[in-house]
């Protein structure tokens, strides 16, 4: 749905989009501010006008799982960012994630990912894909080599991720997307942790990219969902498997979302800033060991990142020399940062990926895609840099 005619926007600015994308030009009573339609159903005098909305040869909505006012201003929002043709959306980000493979992979289908993914998506490629007669190839997430030859083996999807969790590891979109076309596999592209503002892979040769709306297109740590954007022809058939199966956003979540993304590129901007200066810090500082931001020359994605990306995000990782007990002391002194779940919030957010987000993995599993023990997940939020930074030099101590 394009009830404004956005696609003008196209030739705008990030934040021009994203305040004016998917707005109606005739709500009710002049409201400046789109309207939250919380209501399930619809009615019509008309019985042809009801007819035809239900068939979709005419305009309106029915049944607010299928399709909702609210929800589309958000769809149409993060459509006009990532300058895709379609959008639609989930009450999730892994709703996103398990909706789309699901549409696309049959029996008998093979995907090929990375080892790095979201821990859920890798859950399902090991646990839940392979119980419907799907197989998913997980190569070492940096070997591009690797994916490259698993990919020319032939396969129905190509699943990627970038910058990865927890150790900001940068994949080659466009170099993989070649890789994909020539054996006419579809790919699929979880640009979460770096925005549309940030990256945009539909221009790199993806064909569906999603995101964990929870994260920084919501940007407020207040609502849950996901969106998946590209060709009508693909995003339609994601839109009919959801509707049936049911997985879609609800309208307050949405109307939050979409007043989330209004100030996207603002936000974006400071945890881009933030999470470089303290990045920074972090790798002069003497009692740290090492640190993971794609924004540091020294990182070994960083000249990918730099062509592919108009900015590294806000998530940074990094490693203490001590043991478990420095670890918890450190985070235990931040006095700036939640100590929990989550990323692409306002407020910092920090926590051990060994005890929470990768626990399920052994440490030797750990230590195989890189993950140090003590390494602290570090998402920048919106404060002032040089707050952020004092904080974490007491920390230190
Ligand atoms: C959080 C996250 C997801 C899952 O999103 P939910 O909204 O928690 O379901 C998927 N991918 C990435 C990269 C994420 O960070």
């Amino acid at each position: 749905m394009n009830p404004t005619g956005s696609d003008d926007l196209n030739e705008q600015g990030f934040s021009t989009r994203a305040v004016w994308g998917g707005e109606p030009h005739d709500s009710a009573e002049g409201a400046t501010v789109a309207p939250l339609f919380q209501g399930v159903t619809f009615a019509y005098e008309d019985m042809e006008r009801w007819r035809a909305a239900g068939t979709g040869e005419g305009p309106g909505y029915i049944y607010s799982r299928n399709r909702n006012p609210t929800v589309e201003l958000f769809e149409d929002k993060v459509r006009v960012l990532e300058g895709a043709p379609a959008a639609t959306s989930f009450a999730t980000g892994m709703a996103a994630v398990s909706n789309t493979l699901r549409t696309f992979l049959a029996p008998g289908d093979r995907v090929v990912s990375i080892r790095d993914s979201y821990g859920g998506t890798t859950k399902l490629f090991t646990d839940f894909l392979p119980r419907v007669g799907v197989e998913a190839t997980l190569c070492p997430t940096e070997d591009h080599e690797a994916l490259e030859a698993e990919i020319a083996h032939g396969c129905r999807l190509v699943y990627l991720e970038s910058p990865t969790n927890p150790t900001l590891k940068i994949l080659d979109l466009a170099r993989l997307a070649r890789a994909a076309r020539k054996v006419g596999a579809l790919v699929v592209v979880d640009n979460t942790f770096a925005t549309p503002i940030n990256q945009r892979p539909l221009e790199l040769g993806a064909d569906l990219v999603l995101h964990s709306a929870t994260k920084f297109l919501g940007g407020h740590s207040d609502a849950m969902g996901g969106v998946l954007v590209g060709a009508r022809e693909l995003v339609d058939q994601v839109f009919h498997f959801r509707e049936i199966n049911g997985a879609s956003l609800d309208p307050m979540s949405a109307f939050l979302l979409a007043r989330g993304l209004r100030t996207l590129e603002l936000r974006v901007q400071r945890h881009n800033s933030n999470a470089q200066a303290v990045a920074e810090f972090l790798a002069s500082h003497p009692r740290v060991d090492r640190v993971f931001y794609p924004g540091l020359s020294d990182h070994p994605g960083h000249e990918i990142a730099s062509r592919q990306m108009t900015g590294f995000g806000g998530v940074l990782s990094f490693s203490l020399p001590g043991g478990m007990d420095e670890m918890n002391r450190v985070l235990g002194s931040l006095t700036l940062a939640h100590r929990a779940a989550s990323l692409g919030s306002v407020a910092t957010l920090v926590g051990p990926p060994a005890t929470t987000s990768h626990v399920e993995m052994s440490a030797e599993e750990r230590a195989e895609v890189g993950i140090p023990e003590t390494l602290i997940r570090y998402s920048a939020g919106i404060e002032n840099p040089q707050d952020l930074v004092e904080d974490l030099r007491r920390a230190l101590g």
